[in-house]
């Protein structure tokens, strides 16, 4: 009998069996089990909490899933390569996957910047339905097509912290002569307003700022910050993360060796994609307020609001610096345009929801509190 004609018989005498075979030894299909061992190379320090264990977890997921047929190591930064020499390993097919940010490759592809994170953009969730219903995911699959990758989006997260800073920030004239490290669209903008701005992959952060090489960095909030000792080197820390509402990390794997799995494979990685990208998000919902509570109370950081005419200037300058970027490049055009398309809607439906509902559970009433604390 044909091998498929079989398997369709043996469907029909599951479901006529009902649960009778549910934990026998049901043969399992041969079908596409050429196995592959592939190396996934990360910006960040190994098991970094949320970014590092985020990466593993995508691998421990997918190992899973295919039941070893695809099976992945993953490498920290500087393991097999340096942080910002990831991509250069997937695109040529040295290793065939990597894991990072996309703002990291705004040296060879402009518009990759636009999808970690727009200044002023998208929250997490607002990023995740552009990806899955606004055409994102296309459109960042065209991105990376110019970097020889396949994209995926990998993790979130959420909303970023300001920085750290050893001067009060006051006026957007305090960013005047700033040495700051600031990725992405964000350091356009700090440039914009007068900073100077270096990109330094996370592990270079902590000696960065402790030798006096930059006067204030952001990394990305509360969870990682402690974890990386910022509070060591700087005194104040500012929010919201106007830079970073809810930045986008990524998959990204080489185009041929992305071509060569079998399709069963093939959305085996997509769906392992999808619950980091969902679980990430939720380590950091669950673990940042309790380290902001240890940065505070421990520490003894200074937490500080930017003010709001700050905002508004670095709001402007965000504008002016995407619109110039836009306006020479016309696949950040086209990535920008579609981002600030959902941006709107997305704007609206949140004022008549969370941002409606967040001003009524600000509302001063009496309210049941939990048994500890
Ligand atoms: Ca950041």
């Amino acid at each position: 009998m044909h091998r498929r004609s079989l398997m369709r018989t043996l469907a029909a005498g599951t479901a006529a069996g009902g649960a009778a075979v549910a934990g026998s030894t049901f043969p399992k299909p041969a079908l596409g089990q050429e196995r592959f061992e592939w190396r996934m190379v990360t910006t960040w320090p190994k098991n970094f909490p949320g970014l590092g264990t985020g990466a593993e977890l995508l691998a421990q997921i997918i190992d899973e899933m295919s039941e070893g047929r695809l099976s992945i190591t993953v490498y920290g930064a500087g393991e097999l390569v340096p942080a910002f020499e990831s991509m250069d390993a997937v695109q040529s097919g040295t290793v065939e996957m990597g894991h990072g940010a996309p703002y990291y490759w705004k040296g060879k592809v402009t518009a990759s910047q636009f999808l970690a994170a727009v200044p002023f953009g998208m929250t997490a969730q607002e990023q995740n339905a552009w990806f899955q219903y606004a055409g994102g995911q296309e459109l960042a699959d065209k991105v990376y097509a110019e970097m020889g990758t396949k994209f995926f989006p990998s993790g979130n997260t959420g909303t970023q912290m300001g920085g750290w800073f050893n001067v009060e920030m006051n006026t957007l004239d305090d960013y005047r002569g700033l040495k700051m490290r600031i990725p992405g669209l964000g350091g356009e903008v700090v440039k914009a307003a007068g900073g100077t701005v270096v990109n330094l992959p996370g592990g270079e952060i902590p000696p960065a700022l402790q030798q006096g090489s930059i006067d204030a960095t952001e990394w990305v909030g509360p969870y990682n910050d402690l974890a990386f000792g910022l509070y060591k080197s700087a005194r104040y820390y500012y929010y919201p993360g106007w830079h970073e509402p809810g930045t986008t990390l990524e998959n990204f794997i080489n185009l041929d060796a992305w071509n060569r799995l079998p399709a069963d494979l093939q959305a085996i990685v997509a769906y392992a994609n999808r619950a980091v990208n969902q679980t990430v998000l939720s380590e950091f919902v669950a673990r940042n307020n309790d380290a902001l509570n240890t940065l505070v109370n421990e520490h003894g950081v200074e937490l500080r609001p930017f003010s709001d005419d700050i905002l508004q200037g670095l709001g402007g300058l965000a504008g002016e610096v995407m619109n110039d970027l836009a306006s020479n490049d016309p696949l950040s055009r086209e990535v920008m345009d579609s981002i600030l398309g959902f941006r709107r809607t997305a704007q609206a439906w949140s004022a008549v929801s969370e941002e409606a509902f967040s001003h009524a559970r600000g509302l001063d009433f009496q309210f049941a509190t939990p048994s500890r604390g």
